[in-house]
């Protein structure tokens, strides 16, 4: 089938939730994909901030490849050798004291979220606990995750949310402790918000959030889905920051494209779920793990975060010159290979003309290009990818 014909098949099976980009891609080197035709893209949207190594891996791939011939599932009834590794290995990354995997990113705030509750249900009892959430925040599908997803258009034909959910404005704390009531149990938040539009928090936001966390006896959660995993030049977008969140979200980069998420639990909150209170089927499951477990092993070996650091404070200074030399740029957000920029033309426009070319990048928001590359892009892409966008503004 060509492309025309496999995109209207498609549509005529799958329930159209998403406004595809008319291209259907096939096949993937370094960091670069291709479609069905051929056609070759540079890859600055990494499948929304998934593939952080690329596409050609081999220790990655044989691992999966080995893994597959071993065991792909036991189910959580046992236990399961990648599991336990990688368990371990999230632990320490993340500084907290116990995991549990997920099998997506929504489905891991739903396990912070039941986790929060099952602290706060401890502590005082059944309760109607309260849940502080952000303006502009993206946290997943779920019911749960909707709920705490602080936009009104993805809610309203779901209701009713899930109660005592209460949203802040982002990086304004005295929004925040307006909302602390004797009920609330947790404060989530992304370090960089992401589909809101690739908003840093300020350094008095996210310290001002850890101090009323601890005043109050109330769980800090740290949505890292997408800014977490290296993307901002940390391994962890709040160790920018002198915090330690007590429940960590992750996933997106974590499996590099093995659908794989996990919740992290600190000090406070790691026992405060107990035999029959949460369960998954496939979470944690060999072949995710084993993704999971290579994933830290490579970035380790390749200092992968270090290398983000580096092309990442390059990648803002090009970007820069952009917000000074196009008028309808104008402005640069983000932190290392997170980046965004704000323009004052329409972005589906930019991303119509970037993808002709040979280039994929993304939105997020209504205003804002999102630049979501493979973390082991070099500088010689980050010029190809000037180029085609220069042409594209
Ligand atoms: C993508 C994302 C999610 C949801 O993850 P899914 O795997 O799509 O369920 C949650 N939080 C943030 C910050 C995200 O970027």
């Amino acid at each position: 089938m060509n492309a025309k014909e496999l995109m209207d098949l498609g549509e005529q099976n799958v329930i159209h939730t998403y406004n595809r980009f008319p291209v259907v891609i096939e096949k993937a080197e370094d960091v670069y994909v291709y479609d069905v035709e051929g056609k070759k893209y540079l890859d600055f949207a990494s499948g929304i901030a998934v593939s952080a190594l690329g596409y050609s891996n081999e220790e990655y791939k044989n691992a999966l490849k080995e893994q597959i011939d071993k065991i792909m599932h036991t189910s959580n009834l046992f236990y399961n050798v990648p599991a336990v590794y990688a368990a371990e290995k999230v632990v320490k990354a993340t500084g907290l004291k116990k995991c549990f995997f997920t099998n997506s990113g929504a489905e891991a705030i739903e396990g912070a979220l039941k986790t929060a509750k099952r602290y706060a249900y401890d502590k005082n009892g059944a309760g109607e606990y309260e849940v502080i959430a952000m303006q502009h925040s993206f946290h997943g599908r779920t019911m749960g995750a909707l709920a705490l997803t602080g936009n009104a258009h993805y809610q309203e034909p779901f209701g009713p949310m899930i109660p005592g959910i209460k949203y802040a404005e982002y990086n304004n704390l005295k929004s925040v402790k307006e909302l602390v009531t004797d009920k609330t149990c947790a404060i989530i938040l992304e370090a960089v918000q992401g589909e809101g539009g690739i908003y840093p928090a300020t350094k008095e936001f996210m310290e001002g959030i850890r101090k009323i966390c601890d005043d109050n006896d109330i769980l800090m959660i740290c949505d890292e889905i997408q800014c977490g995993m290296g993307r901002t030049g940390e391994m962890f977008a709040y160790q920018h920051y002198n915090v330690l969140p007590d429940l960590v979200t992750c996933a997106k980069a974590l499996g590099c494209g093995v659908p794989v998420g996990v919740f992290v639990a600190g000090e406070k909150c790691c026992e405060s779920l107990v035999p029959g209170d949460h369960g998954t089927t496939y979470g944690g499951n060999p072949l995710a793990t084993v993704a999971v477990n290579k994933v830290f092993e490579i970035f380790e070996k390749e200092n992968i975060v270090a290398h983000v650091k580096e092309v990442g404070s390059y990648f803002e200074e090009q970007l820069e010159k952009l917000v000074e030399e196009f008028d309808n740029v104008s402005a640069r957000r983000g932190k290392g290979l997170m980046q965004g920029l704000v323009l004052t033309t329409p972005v589906g426009d930019t991303i119509t003309k970037a993808r002709e070319q040979g280039l994929l990048v993304i939105s997020a928001g209504s205003d804002v290009l999102r630049m979501v590359p493979p973390l082991v892009i070099t500088k010689e892409h980050v010029d190809e990818m000037i180029a085609i966008l220069k042409k594209s503004l």
